[in-house]
């Protein structure tokens, strides 16, 4: 097994997810969750033909970029971000992916208006409503999208979902199907139709999240291998 082999197979499996639904695989972006994962294999990755690489910690990522882990593939924050690490993070990646309640909207913001950037950015659902995770309730959506529109240093390129860890199949494909009935809904009522980022999907799921609407798949441990939390 190596990445470049994984990387291989699973654009075969996005593949045949397209070719089930008519969908063209090049409407699909892949981002290898890089996680846990040094500088070397972030770079095979890279050099395998990955998409965009895609960090989940401020300071696995602040160290991974000194090491210049992402040259040559666009980097993009996907983890949980605290409002007091956004300096590190704004005008460091291509996309936030994980904007998911109006003070972080608000910290990323004036971030960006400090460096005198726009930093492009996706807003996290929290479809399964759980306690622990971030994201807005589908009925806050609406209201931070426009406080987002009223901002004039972020700009939102779409949505992003992960489901409940422990959802069956059958939930999780519903939960794909709402978040993206709730994209396509503010991208009409809201931005003209020029939002083109649905991230969900990941190594578990990400066919069924393509055959329900994903435009972006982040997928870890398919390309990487399992990763080995120290005890
Ligand atoms: C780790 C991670 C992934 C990838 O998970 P796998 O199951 O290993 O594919 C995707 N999205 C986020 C936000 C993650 O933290």
């Amino acid at each position: 097994m190596s990445i470049q082999t994984n990387i291989q197979e699973v654009r075969q499996r996005i593949a045949a997810a397209c070719g089930e639904c008519g969908r063209d695989p090049k409407e699909i972006t892949l981002v290898g969750a890089s996680k846990m994962n040094d500088a070397a294999a972030c770079r095979e990755a890279i050099a395998a033909g990955i998409d965009v690489l895609g960090e989940n910690r401020v300071q696995e990522m602040t160290e991974k970029l000194s090491q210049n882990a992402y040259d040559g593939a666009p980097l993009h924050f996907i983890g949980h971000l605290q409002r007091n690490k956004v300096k590190q993070v704004v005008g460091k990646v291509a996309l936030i992916q994980s904007v998911g309640s109006l003070p972080l909207l608000e910290a990323v913001e004036k971030e960006a208006e400090k460096q005198d950037i726009v930093q492009d950015i996706l807003l996290e659902v929290n479809i399964g409503g759980e306690e622990a995770k971030s994201g807005f309730a589908p009925a806050q959506l609406e209201d931070a999208a426009r406080a987002a529109q009223a901002m004039s240093h972020v700009r939102v390129r779409g949505l992003m979902t992960i489901p409940p860890a422990d959802s069956d199949r059958d939930t999780n494909i519903r939960y794909f199907q709402e978040v993206r009935a709730l994209y396509v809904d503010i991208n009409e009522k809201l931005f003209h139709n020029e939002l083109k980022c649905l991230s969900m999907g990941m190594s578990g799921d990400f066919e069924d999240a393509i055959r329900n609407g994903a435009t972006m798949v982040r997928v870890g441990t398919a390309i990487f291998g399992a990763r080995y939390y120290p005890t």
